[in-house]
């Protein structure tokens, strides 16, 4: 079974590699922001009741927030492994995803530290651009869609999230200080930690980590 997690700071890169490994691998990259997002455009009861959480950058209480990666757990796709991208990010979120694995006898290959320095950190989140339609990104200071505010897979608006707005970044670095930085010594001790600088091309860094993996 191939099954990673991503840990790391919002705007370390980790959806965007997610997004590299998933076609690797060919298992699901599970997002649990880009779920919560679809919830919210939705509507949904789930999306009424985390989007004031999302909004203030602040976390969606665990018991919502397991519900959700435990029935997409289950689902057929996840059979020979998956990508959690955003999952876990509290302790007791981690000790959940232990007990789920366990009740769907499944295990976890590798946690994946993404790092990147905060002024990176910082850019990338500031510059960064969804399209509304399929959700793929753009960065004002990388790649742009062609036409103006369309994006070039599925002619969708490009837009900023609003939880990418300076106040709201600063929050969610200090929610990513206080109650996920904790998981690094977490699966640090449990020996199942691989620490990555995530600077390079995407798809270099992929190459890295398959390297690591295969060792
Ligand atoms: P992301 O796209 O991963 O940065 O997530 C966007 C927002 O969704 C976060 O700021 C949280 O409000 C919420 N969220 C995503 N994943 C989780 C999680 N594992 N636990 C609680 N809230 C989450």
């Amino acid at each position: 079974m191939n099954s990673f997690v991503f840990l790391g700071a919002p705007g370390a890169g980790k959806g965007t590699l997610a997004k590299v490994l998933t076609g690797m691998f060919n298992i699901p990259h599970i997002s649990t922001g880009d779920i919560f997002r679809y919830h919210l455009k939705e509507k949904t009861e789930l999306g009424l009741e985390a989007e004031e959480y999302i909004k203030n950058g602040q976390l969606v209480p665990d018991s919502l927030t397991c519900d959700m990666v435990r029935a997409r757990l289950a689902e057929d796709d996840c059979r020979n492994g998956f990508i959690l991208d955003g999952f876990p990010r509290t302790v007791n979120q981690a000790d959940e995803l232990t007990a789920m694995l366990n009740e769907q006898n499944k295990t976890l290959s590798a946690v994946i530290l993404l790092e990147a320095p905060e002024e990176v950190i910082v850019r990338r989140l500031s510059g960064r651009r969804v399209c509304t339609g399929c959700g793929a990104t753009y960065n004002l200071y990388g790649k742009m869609p062609l036409h103006d505010h369309r994006c070039d897979q599925c002619g969708g608006e490009v837009v900023q999230r609003d939880d990418d707005k300076e106040e709201t970044v600063r929050k969610r670095l200090m929610v990513y200080e206080e109650k996920t930085k904790p998981l690094i010594s977490y699966y640090k001790e449990k020996n199942m930690l691989i620490e990555m600088e995530n600077l390079d091309d995407p798809k270099d860094v992929a190459k890295r980590l398959v390297d690591i993996l295969a060792k």
